[in-house]
């Protein structure tokens, strides 16, 4: 079921798109060559709670800790730890937040230090691809209408879209409906309408699309161990152009 939201539960996701992109500016600053994804965890935990909302990831479905940190061709749901980046890494960092029960939900990939052509290429093109997205997250349009441009977009740079992740509804759960795909056809799905909180969210990859889960049950990875980048933010659907929730 699709929910519609109302002009207080809007507000309380502004404010939880507020603190996750003030998570962002946090690590934005702390990326770097040496820095351990642990270390990037705390700094997001300590943001989180001392803003009065809580981690949206930690102990979702199991998930030990506040933030995923997925490096190179690591592509989702990479766990914080001991890993130290080091010049030339790109990390994945995905971040939710709750505030008064509702969640704010964006991701972005980040280079370390000096980064090749290539994976700039990737981490420019995945924003994009998410850009071109939400130029159709309008009244009257459908759901897929958002996918097609992703993956048009994406694969017209020579990138693939990862097919076993989506997107999703957000708001008072984590993951609501509708899934929004980041390929396929336009057309298709339910009618977008204002009120509408969608986290649209292209993982994109150098090489070809498909994936695999690492022991540890949660790290996605890249088959092919080609690089992938990931790009989110929650979105709400309004009379016009989207509000972007997270900014
Ligand atoms: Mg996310
Ligand atoms: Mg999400």
């Amino acid at each position: 079921m699709i929910t519609i939201k109302s002009h207080q539960e809007l507000d309380c996701m502004r404010e939880a798109g507020r603190i996750v992109s003030g998570v962002f500016e946090q690590l934005r600053k702390a990326i770097r060559p040496g820095v351990t994804t642990g270390q990037l965890d705390k700094i997001a935990y300590d943001f989180i709670i001392k803003h009065n909302a809580t981690p949206s990831f930690l102990g979702y479905n199991g998930f030990p800790k506040s933030i995923c940190t997925s490096v190179n061709d690591q592509v989702i749901h990479g766990i914080p730890g001991e890993v130290c980046l080091i010049d030339g890494d790109i990390v994945s960092i995905d971040i939710g937040a709750c505030y008064k029960g509702y969640h704010g939900d964006s991701a972005k990939t980040f280079g370390v230090g000096r980064i090749s052509a290539d994976a700039k290429k990737l981490i420019d093109v995945t924003r994009q691809s998410f850009y071109e997205g939400i130029t159709l997250a309008r009244p009257g349009n459908r759901v897929s209408d958002i996918s097609s441009a992703i993956q048009k977009y994406a694969e017209g740079n020579g990138f693939s879209v990862v097919r076993d992740f989506t997107g999703h509804g957000v708001g008072s759960r984590l993951h609501e409906d509708p899934q929004v795909l980041n390929y396929g056809r336009p057309g298709r799905g339910a009618r977008l309408e204002p009120g509408m909180t969608l986290a649209v969210e292209p993982m994109i990859n150098t090489g070809s699309y498909h994936v695999y889960m690492e022991d540890d049950g949660w790290t996605v990875r890249t088959a092919d161990g080609a690089l992938s980048a990931h790009y989110e933010h929650s979105i709400a659907i309004t009379e016009g152009e989207c509000e972007i929730l997270t900014k």
